[in-house]
């Protein structure tokens, strides 16, 4: 679904990603781990487009992001294959993300409606199927300030997921929530894996990532420093720095 070659991306002489290569076919589940700046939001963000690369492709369904111009100066060329990708790569926040002025309907309905046009009854027939899905069915018509931290995370999830997309991108996803709260959003997430999401993961929970990955990528100082199935990345780390990061993190 999304695959991604040798990517460069700097913030001005603050390079942030060097070469970085990382993909995820139909059903798979990527985990993306790393110390507090080693680049995993970034490489989430110019995934889908939200932020530029300078350098190395990316390639959405086999489909290559066409580029004008070259490095500090080089952008997507197609405005539509941009909206294409980033509607079709749905992104779940650490913040959640959600419109306080609506309603948790609206906030699941507003994309699908807007953005890809959409009926508006047959997208109010899968927000609510959706809003099920996680759990919050009930919560159609109150305002994500009337929510839990872990309920509105869930209606961010609902809403990702109404808007059909080919994957979804996590960005530490259960971060800003209290454990127990935590476990609610977990349990969605694998549940999505259960049923064969494409989805990639940036998480501090090392547990969850083991627990839904099919392949685990350590990034470092923004290089792939190692990379393997679940079992092997924490059970058998090979490199002294993903040794340190995980004894760090328990
Ligand atoms: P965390 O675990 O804290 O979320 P991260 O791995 O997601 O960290 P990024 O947010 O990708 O890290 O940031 C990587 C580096 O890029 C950091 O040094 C950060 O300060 C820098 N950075 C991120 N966004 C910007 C920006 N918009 N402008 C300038 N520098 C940025
Ligand atoms: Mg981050």
């Amino acid at each position: 679904v999304i695959e991604i070659r040798n990517l460069h991306k700097a913030y001005g002489a603050l390079e942030v990603l060097k070469g970085v290569d990382i993909s995820a076919r139909r059903g798979d589940v990527v985990s993306l781990i790393g110390s507090s700046g080693s680049g995993k939001s970034t490489l989430l963000r110019c995934a889908n487009l939200l932020e530029d690369s300078q350098q190395g492709e990316i390639l959405f369904k086999g489909e290559p992001v066409r580029w004008r111009g070259t490095g500090m100066n080089r952008h997507p060329a197609d405005p539509k294959q941009v909206l294409r990708i980033r509607t079709n790569l749905s992104m779940v926040f650490q913040q959640f993300n959600l419109w306080s002025h609506m309603t948790i309907l609206q906030n699941v309905m507003e994309a699908p409606v807007t953005v890809l046009r959409r009926d508006r009854a047959e997208v109010e027939e899968a927000a609510r199927r959706y809003l099920d899905k996680v759990g919050i069915g009930d919560k159609c018509d109150v305002f994500p300030a009337q929510l839990s931290g872990g309920q509105q995370q869930r209606a961010a999830i609902a809403r990702a997921l109404c808007m059909e997309p080919e994957a979804l991108l996590f960005d530490e996803p259960t971060s800003a929530l209290d454990p127990e709260l935590e476990q609610e959003v977990v349990k969605v997430i694998k549940d999505l894996a259960a049923e064969g999401r494409t989805m990639m993961i940036v998480t501090h929970d090392m547990r969850m990532a083991a627990d839904v990955s099919d392949h685990v990528v350590f990034l470092h100082l923004g290089r792939i420093e190692e990379q393997g199935p679940p079992a092997t990345l924490f059970g058998a780390p090979k490199t002294e720095r993903l040794q340190q990061f995980l004894s760090a993190s328990v």
